[in-house]
């Protein structure tokens, strides 16, 4: 019998995007941890991406940002509380990230800087986590960096570090000295400026066991953190401190959080605004040094903004091109019609770029300490990265989510979630403008070895054809005023871009992010340049 519903059935729908491996299903992924000393490690990181890249995962980053977290800021009787409740799904995703030392695989036990390949080890794991759920990853970040600020104090940090360093996630509001383990957040933003730390008003007076401060942080993220890296004006000028949310005598430190942010994206988190009523904090570094203690996290923290940025399009681009396999319009796959195949070979290749350049990256990391090419080259190339990568993940959700048509556009789609979250990573640790002056810092302070920085790439991508009149370009006298800044920062993106391709991809990748980047301006989206090779580009990107 003619089943009387037929014409109500979804038809022509590719199926659910889950239970994948996010590291074996990633050529461009594999390939970039290769080239960057991390060839032995496939059989963990296939794992981490089957365990991150299963149905259940996806279904709980969904349920973790439909359900955001709570403001509790009085009990029943009018006491202040100053809690945040967060969905159990937000914890398991803390609980999952700390069991895998991402807040951790880069440090010793001591807080010393873990042996190479460390940086890139973790920046794998990061990027997959990022394709899933976003949100926790803040705190993660958070508490990850921190360890290379608490170095300024290294009493506090032999008491602190091992209890950040641990792999339970203990979301109880405890006194950190009585967890398993803690994370750590950080208050540098106040009302009247994030970006000029120095017109901070928070003010911290010493007392007997510490210091006393009073004053506001206008975004305060993952408030439930056992402490915070704020910066205060002390008698001696901007200090960087460590604030517990419990006093020394265990009793509730004076935080009080007047509300949480309604935010565009990044809902499984919670950013809050905090008063802070004469709350105790440690200092860490010597008063009027606090921009100098605290630059050591906010680097690692921006490197962390590229590696999420990377991760999201790297999701965006599996849901587009795993959508267009599927679905058929005019009798044949949208992925073989042949515009679509240009849009998603380009974005394919921009994937391509990204992940080579943030694996790279983080060998520089690995490197610093010992070589110091490799700390000018992270030094001048993470600011750079961050200012291009995280500036155009907005765009390319923008494009992924139009591959997939209205699908995408219904909040049941994660292409929406993605979407909103790619504007952040561009805004928070220092905006696209504040990174291109940091470039310019770079050249003014270190100018030598930043050359150097450019001389290398020059010779790095000497064989790729249609990279010389850019090298030759950036080799002269640079602009160095404010204006022409964002110019030369993406210019020194693109070369890095080619350059960590070289190293990485197969020379048809790094040809064609030449020829479509650098030799020739592309259009002014995706898709409009002449892509060579679109198929086995995409294959390499995802098995069929
Ligand atoms: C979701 C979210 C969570 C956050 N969580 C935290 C947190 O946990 N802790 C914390 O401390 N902060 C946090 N922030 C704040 C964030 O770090 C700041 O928003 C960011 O640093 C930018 O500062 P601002 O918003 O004050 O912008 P501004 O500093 O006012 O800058 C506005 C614009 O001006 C540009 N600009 C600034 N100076 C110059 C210049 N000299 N020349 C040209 N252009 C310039 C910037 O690039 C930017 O585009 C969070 C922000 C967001 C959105």
């Amino acid at each position: 019998m003619r089943d009387p519903y037929e014409q109500y059935r979804a038809l022509n729908q590719s199926p659910p995007f889950g239970d994948i491996d996010l590291f074996a299903s990633d050529g461009p992924l594999r390939d970039a941890v290769a080239a960057n000393g991390l060839g032995k490690e496939t059989n963990s990181l296939s794992a981490f991406g089957r365990r991150w890249g299963s149905a259940e995962m996806l279904e709980l980053a969904r349920q973790a940002n439909e359900n955001p977290p709570r403001l509790m800021p009085f009990d029943a009787k009018g006491y202040r509380r100053d809690v945040v409740e967060f969905h159990p799904a937000y914890h398991l995703f803390m609980a999952e990230s700390i069991a895998a030392r991402l807040h951790a695989l880069t440090w010793r036990a001591d807080g010393a800087a873990a042996p190479a390949p460390a940086q890139v080890a973790r920046a794998a794991r990061f990027y997959m986590a990022a394709q899933v759920e976003t949100g926790h990853l803040c705190p993660i970040t958070m508490t990850h960096a921190a360890v290379a600020a608490l170095a300024a104090e290294p009493i506090l940090a032999a008491e602190v570090v091992p209890k950040i360093l641990s792999r339970d996630y203990d979301s109880r509001f405890e006194p950190w000295w009585e967890k398993k383990g803690m994370t750590l957040g950080m208050g540098m933003t106040e009302k009247q400026g994030g970006t000029d730390v120095r017109s901070n008003s928070t003010a911290a007076l010493p007392t007997d066991d510490g210091y006393s401060l009073r004053g506001h942080k206008w975004f305060m993220s993952a408030p439930m953190c056992d402490a915070f890296l704020v910066l205060a004006q002390a008698p001696g000028g901007l200090t960087c401190f460590l604030m517990p949310r419990f006093r020394p005598d265990g009793s509730v430190n004076g935080l009080q959080f007047q509300r949480l942010k309604d935010k565009l994206g990044n809902r499984s988190n919670a950013s809050a605004e905090v008063e802070f009523a004469d709350a105790f904090a440690w200092r860490l570094g010597e008063e009027g040094r606090g921009i100098n203690t605290i630059i050591k996290m906010v680097q690692l923290t921006r490197l962390d903004c590229a590696i999420a940025s990377a991760g999201l399009m790297r999701m965006a681009l599996a849901q587009a091109l795993h959508h267009a396999r599927h679905r058929h319009a005019f009798q044949k796959p949208l992925a073989d019609q042949p515009m679509m195949q240009t849009v998603l070979a380009d974005m394919a290749i921009e994937v391509e770029a990204v992940v080579a350049l943030v694996m790279r990256l983080c060998l520089s990391f690995d490197l610093a300490a010992s070589d110091p090419q490799e700390a000018a080259r992270a030094r001048l190339l993470t600011p750079a990265a961050k200012f291009w990568i995280c500036k155009r993940a907005p765009v390319f959700l923008c494009e992924a989510m139009e591959c997939l048509g209205g699908n995408a556009y219904v909040e049941e789609s994660p292409l929406p979630r993605l979407y909103r979250e790619a504007p952040v990573n561009a805004i928070w640790e220092g905006a696209g403008n504040v990174m291109c002056l940091d470039v310019l810092r770079a050249f003014a302070t270190g100018g030598d070895a930043a050359r150097a920085v450019l001389s290398a790439l020059a010779e790095e991508t000497r064989d790729l054809s249609g990279t010389r009149d850019l090298a030759a370009r950036l080799s002269e006298p640079l602009p160095a005023d404010e204006g022409n800044a964002r110019w030369l920062v993406e210019r020194i993106a693109l070369l890095a871009a080619a350059a960590a391709l070289g190293q990485s991809a197969p020379s048809l990748i790094a040809e064609a992010f030449v020829h479509t980047r650098i030799a020739n301006a592309q259009g002014s989206f995706f898709g409009t340049c002449v892509v060579e090779g679109a198929s086995k580009i995409l294959q390499r990107a995802l098995p069929r």
